[in-house]
């Protein structure tokens, strides 16, 4: 079968990779020049099966409230004349009860498990190498009351087969001894030993190569505009290709354009509930006492993730529309928190600074499956975590489209 895979970032190009492997002839299609350059290119890095938490929780409005109007906020809405994003932000309360968080954490941690298999085994079968780590990740804690009740947290984790321990303060410098400099009191951690790291945007790049070799076409500067569909199908894809107009088509169609879904599925009737969250990563040559272990900081929202010689510091959250222009304090916070925790570590004077949109669901759950056109199959809102669910993702959807169940127990459209 001939499948049209519309973007190129980590979602479509793992899609396309296992679409190819289950003996599809495949096309992807990108605006871009290469794949990876939009959300995929400079993200936290983490593998993370162990943070499947959405933002939507019991406790996040209480915060949301406090932090409103601080520009160095974990999490900001900037509410704007925007119908989209106040529908978003109405849904993302919803999915703050206690029953739809606690459905939304299962769906997501049994899919990043799923994936982080998935991962492991590609990487055995190709030998694909993007600098990954697989030292676990340590969420650390530095506040006493959050930390004194996670034990419930870890309970329902490891109930479901994650490996998680609680690591006191001298576990944890042990673990990693370049927090041993850190000058704000952690007062402990949780350690997930199988989760991992990698350079999401080289693994992106590397993968459509090995797709490229196992017969993908890739289609760049390819400006998607519409779908066309007859009846109960779709028909078409109208694109421009250096200015000119063009209809591409093939028997099945897979949106994968991140935050930008929403522009190509509400013209045709599909409403996904799909809206940018724009986050920010800086990244620094390492210089000192480098973590090698993946570290979290649960209070400060922000990731710190060793890339061979680099450290990528990664975070915040800011529900303000499709803008991704470089916010000096928010870039500032994040570099200041990460201070406080390897103070040595990095030279902050060399600073990378990058900003892109997460494509999030209220609930952090994705979109993953079929349309009500009987061709057109959606692989988008991977919002937080899309490199860490990017292979279960996109194996669950080849599967789907070859009209196979997959083999993960996942709310599929
Ligand atoms: C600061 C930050 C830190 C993060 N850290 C982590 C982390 O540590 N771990 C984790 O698992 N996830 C993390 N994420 C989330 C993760 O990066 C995203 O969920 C993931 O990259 C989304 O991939 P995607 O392929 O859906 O979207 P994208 O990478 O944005 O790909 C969509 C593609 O569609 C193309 N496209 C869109 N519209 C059009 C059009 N009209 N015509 C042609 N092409 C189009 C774009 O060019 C793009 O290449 C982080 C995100 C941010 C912002």
């Amino acid at each position: 079968m001939k499948v049209l895979v519309l973007g190129a970032g980590v979602v479509g190009v793992t899609s396309a990779w296992y679409l190819a492997k289950a003996g599809h002839e495949v096309t992807v299609i990108d605006r871009e020049s290469s794949a990876g350059l939009e959300t995929s290119f400079a993200n936290g890095g983490q593998i993370s099966a162990s943070q499947p938490e959405p933002w939507a929780n019991p406790g996040a409005p209480a915060k949301i409230i406090k932090w409103l109007g601080r520009e160095d906020a974990p999490l900001l809405f900037r509410l704007r004349a925007d119908r989209r994003q106040w529908s978003w932000g109405l849904r993302f309360l919803l999915e703050c009860l206690p029953w739809r968080t606690r459905a939304n954490t299962l769906s997501i941690l049994r899919l990043a498990m799923y994936s982080r298999a998935r991962l492991q085994a590609l990487r055995r079968d190709t030998g694909i190498e993007y600098e990954h780590l697989e030292k676990g990740i340590l969420q650390i804690h530095t506040d006493a009351r959050e930390f004194e009740s996670i034990d419930a947290r870890v309970r329902m984790l490891l109930s479901h087969g994650l490996a998680l321990s609680v690591r006191s303060l001298a576990e944890v410098v042990a673990l990693e001894p370049a927090l041993r400099d850190a000058t704000i009191p952690i007062v402990g951690a949780t350690y997930a030993a199988d989760d991992e790291t990698g350079d999401a945007y080289l693994f992106t790049d590397r993968l459509s190569g090995l797709a490229a070799r196992e017969g993908v076409n890739f289609g760049y500067n390819v400006e998607i505009e519409r779908l066309l569909t007859e009846g109960d199908a779709a028909k078409g894809v109208a694109v421009r290709v250096a200015g000119r107009r063009e209809i591409l088509t093939a028997d099945s169609y897979l949106v994968a354009m991140g935050s930008y879904s929403p522009f190509l599925l509400s013209p045709i009737g599909i409403n996904v509930p799909v809206y940018p969250v724009k986050g920010y990563s800086i990244t620094a040559p390492i210089i000192g006492p480098s973590p090698n272990v993946c570290i979290t900081d649960e209070a400060g929202k922000c990731g710190m993730t060793r890339l061979g010689d680099r450290l990528r510091m990664a975070g915040t959250a800011e529900v303000s529309g499709y803008d991704t222009s470089i916010n000096e304090a928010r870039c500032a916070a994040i570099a200041d928190r990460v201070r406080k925790f390897l103070p040595n570590s990095a030279d902050f004077g060399k600073l990378k600074k990058w900003a892109g949109l997460r494509p999030a669901t209220p609930s952090n759950v994705p979109v993953i499956g079929r349309t009500r056109y009987s061709n057109l199959y959606l692989n988008t809102g991977h919002g937080t975590l899309g490199w860490t669910l990017a292979c279960g993702s996109g194996s669950a959807i080849a599967d789907l489209i070859s009209g196979r169940a997959a083999d993960v127990q996942f709310p599929f459209q």
